[in-house]
Order: structure tokens, then sequence, then C-alpha cells
């Protein structure tokens, strides 16, 4: 990997209370001094001296000389976050190494894939957003989210928050881009050996990270519909589909709005249909699941 130090020695720089607070003191202090965001504000050995809760300035000098290199950056007036500085002071300030705290379950949008009904709640479940129904009680969808959300927010809000952030992963990882860590994802489409929807051709798009390992599923007519085609075909017909969680999507599968066949094989390519009253946005993908061309057609 190009690097000197292994992920456990760099963690063990941070087992040290002082070293954190340094690195919460950074980000602290660049959230006040970065008003007009001209890159990372370097903050000056006084300035971290002030700020810090330690005894003398040999013993800061100490830590910093630890943390630099892996989570600090010396520059030529001071001090910065690295990349890895930025992710863990992030994860830290945020709260999100702690458990979630519980919550109420909140009725949500959307109709169950399995029974058809619109019951559909969440709750959490091993720190996930779960979305189930309560007719024939099967989970509907499971997705992350994260302790500083469900801490923050509640009921509505907590949901739309989930749904903006799913919906923002999904448009990310259909470009090919990791929500995670920016990396490059592989591909693949597969056939649901059985589909939970009624006459559905159900595709799915199976992404995984190749640096981070993260995996991504969903159906493939959940993923374009985050394209910016259909975007703005949605928007034109009053509907903000780009925020919408894919759960709520079920409907229009299930009522056979959308669907997705494959119509060539090798290469394998597929195709999408959207359908919104008498239009329809019909989507041509290839074998890794990227929109390649798309048609608006309006049924006579
Ligand atoms: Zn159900
Ligand atoms: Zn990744």
């Amino acid at each position: 990997m190009g690097s000197d130090r292994s992920a456990a020695d760099a963690f063990a720089l941070l087992s040290d209370e002082t070293r954190v607070e340094i690195l919460r003191a950074v980000a602290r202090a660049q959230a006040e001094l970065d008003e007009v965001n001209a890159g990372p504000t370097e903050l000056a050995f006084s300035e971290v001296y002030d700020r810090v809760d330690v005894d003398n300035t040999s013993k800061l000098s100490y830590h910093l000389g630890e943390l630099a290199g892996t989570f600090l950056r010396k520059g030529e007036s001071g001090y910065s976050l690295t990349h890895a500085g930025e992710r863990v002071v992030r994860f830290v300030l945020s709260g999100n190494y702690e458990r979630p705290p519980e919550f109420e379950p909140v009725e949500t949008d959307g109709r169950c894939p399995f029974c058809g009904e619109r019951s559909l709640r969440a709750r959490l479940h091993h720190q996930f957003f779960l979305v189930e129904c309560t007719a024939c009680e099967r989970p509907v969808s499971n997705y992350t989210v994260t302790p500083a959300q469900v801490r923050s927010l509640e009921g509505e809000e907590l949901v739309r928050s989930v749904e903006r952030k799913q919906a923002m992963d999904y448009a990310q990882v259909r470009r090919g881009v990791c929500p995670q860590c920016a990396g490059p994802l592989s591909t693949e489409v597969r056939d649901i050996d059985e589909s939970p929807f009624p006459e559905a051709d159900s595709l799915l798009a199976v992404d995984r990270c190749r640096e981070c390992l993260r995996g991504y599923t969903a159906l493939l007519t959940y993923g374009v519909a985050y394209h910016p085609a259909s975007v703005a075909f949605h928007r034109e017909r009053g509907v903000d589909i780009a925020t919408r969680g894919l759960w709520t999507f079920n409907d229009h599968l299930y009522e056979g709005r959308w669907t997705a066949e494959r119509v060539a094989t090798d290469p394998a390519e597929y195709e999408v249909v959207l359908r919104h009253g008498d239009d329809a946005l019909r989507c041509r993908l290839d074998e890794s699941a990227t929109v390649q061309r798309t048609e608006r057609v309006r049924r006579r």
C-alpha cells in the first residue's frame, strides 16, 4: 500500500486522550477560522497550545510529533489535518463510534413488495434503519443510519434524512464511485430467482468497492431512477425523485410502471423503462449497469 506504517500502528497513536483532544482542537479551530474556505487553515504551535489542556510545551511538542505524518500535516505556518486525520476527527466529533440511541418506530411511505399493503414502518434494528411491513411483518429495506442522524433527528425528519442519504449514495454508486471511500466499484447485474413483485422482470445491480469492500445492492430500475435524465423527467411531472428512498419506489414495480429486461447478451445490455402517466423514459444500460442513452416516449 506504499505505507511504512501498519493500520495497527496508526490507530495505536490515537490511544491517548491528549492526542484525540489535539485533533478535536484543530478541527474546531479550523471551523472557526475557515470562514472563506480558502484551503485548510494551519494552526500554529501556540494556537494548539492555547486550545489543549496539556501540562507544558514539551509534552505538546511530543504529541504533535507523534501525530504528524499520519493524522496531522506540518506545514510552513503550522498544523492541519491529513486525510486520515479528517476522517478520524469527523468520526470522533459526530460521536459515530457510539451506539445509536433507540428511536420510536415511524410510519413511512411506500408499499410492501410482498403483500402489497401500504403499511410500512421504520425502526432501529442492529444499528440499521429497518423498514418493515406491519401487515405481513417482512423486512422491506435495511439501510445504514449513523448514530449522529439518530441522535439529532426524529420522526419524519429522520426518515427524510435516511432517504436523502440513500438517494445520494445510490446516485454515486451508479456513477461508479464508492460513497464510503470514493474508490472504484465492480458491478455485476444479476437475476433475482424469485421476484417479490408481480410480473416484474427483476434484475439486481450488485456493486462492490474494490478498495474498502463495501457492497451495494439495488434493483436495476431503482439505480436508474436517480440518473439525471430520470430526475429531470420526474421533476417536470412534479415528482422530486432525487430525494426519495429506494423503498418508496416499490409502488412503481408493483403496479408495473417501472420495468427492466435484458435485451442483448455478450455483451449484455438492459432496458429500463420508467413510466409516468402516458409518458415514459426508456433507458439503455450496458453490462455494468451504466446508462448509455435515454429517450422519452409517449404512449399512443
Ligand atoms: Zn407486507
Ligand atoms: Zn469504498
